[in-house]
């Protein structure tokens, strides 16, 4: 089988993952990947935003430890990418970093809630205890049509990163994502497939088959991506992610270069 291109990989500078570009790009050759993008958290404007992202003033040794993955690994096409955290009214610093250098994807993910509350973030599990999960669902699917109206990226991260820590709500949520998808329907932005919840205590791709089948039945395109945050995790889980990509009817997926897509097929 020939996996599709891994799109979602962390770098040192985000102060939470090991491994540079090259050595990542040299685990994805080793697996007999073809492509892969870095796209490590992008800075915010202020720098003590949070203690999970690069600083404003490494985004060009970011680039440059990319352009060194490159050279190092000529036989792999290298994309470039951020994963860049959406917050309504933040569109104006998205275009800034969107100036800056060539990039050739961003994936759009929503990880806060509202300033304070990164709902992925260990050390803040406490919060989920004082909410209803259905009405923190909703806020996070509403900001996630936000971010895929906001014509701002290419693709939205794990879509039902909400799930995390296995706060489910009682009602099936699936419905709660209807808005969202019918929203990048239109605006032509992809979801990815993110292994990276296997490895967590949800145990699940993200997002789920029902929400995947829904993408799937709404037109909604898809890429693939490890949210590897250490070399060794590249392409993981990847022959499960094109079989459920598959399985609610993907024959395709999304490659992009200088932010335009090409669409190539899924092998079987
Ligand atoms: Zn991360
Ligand atoms: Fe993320
Ligand atoms: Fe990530
Ligand atoms: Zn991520």
């Amino acid at each position: 089988m020939t996996l599709p291109a891994d799109y979602h990989m962390h770098t040192p500078l985000c102060r939470h993952a090991v491994g540079e570009p090259s050595a990542y790009a040299a685990r994805a050759v080793a697996l007999g990947l073809s492509e892969i993008g870095l796209s490590d958290h992008s800075p915010m404007p202020q720098d003590d935003f949070d203690e999970w992202r690069m600083r404003f003033d490494q985004l060009d040794a970011y680039v440059e430890a990319v352009a060194r993955a490159r050279r190092d690994h000529p036989q792999l096409t290298i994309r470039l990418a951020l994963e860049v955290d959406f917050f309504p009214g933040g569109e104006d610093w998205v275009r800034e970093l969107a100036g800056r250098h060539p990039w050739d994807y961003f994936i759009g993910s929503v990880h806060y809630l509202n300033d304070h509350w990164d709902i992925d973030n260990p050390q803040k599990l406490a919060r989920w205890a004082e909410r209803d999960p259905w009405d923190v669902w909703s806020a996070y699917t509403d900001r996630l049509r936000q971010a895929a109206d906001s014509g701002l990226f290419e693709i939205i991260g794990h879509a039902d990163l909400c799930k995390k820590f296995g706060h489910r709500p009682e009602r099936d949520p699936t419905p709660l994502f209807r808005p969202f998808l019918e929203t990048a329907a239109r605006r032509g932005v992809a979801i990815e497939l993110n292994t990276a919840g296997l490895r967590k205590d949800c145990r699940e791709i993200y997002p789920s088959p029902s929400i995947l089948a829904l993408a799937r039945e709404l037109g909604v395109a898809i890429t693939f991506g490890s949210d590897a945050h250490a070399p060794e995790e590249v392409g993981m889980d990847f022959a499960a992610a094109v079989e459920l990509a598959r399985s609610v009817g993907y024959r395709e997926a999304l490659r992009f270069a200088g932010r335009q897509r090409t669409v190539t097929p899924l092998s079987d």
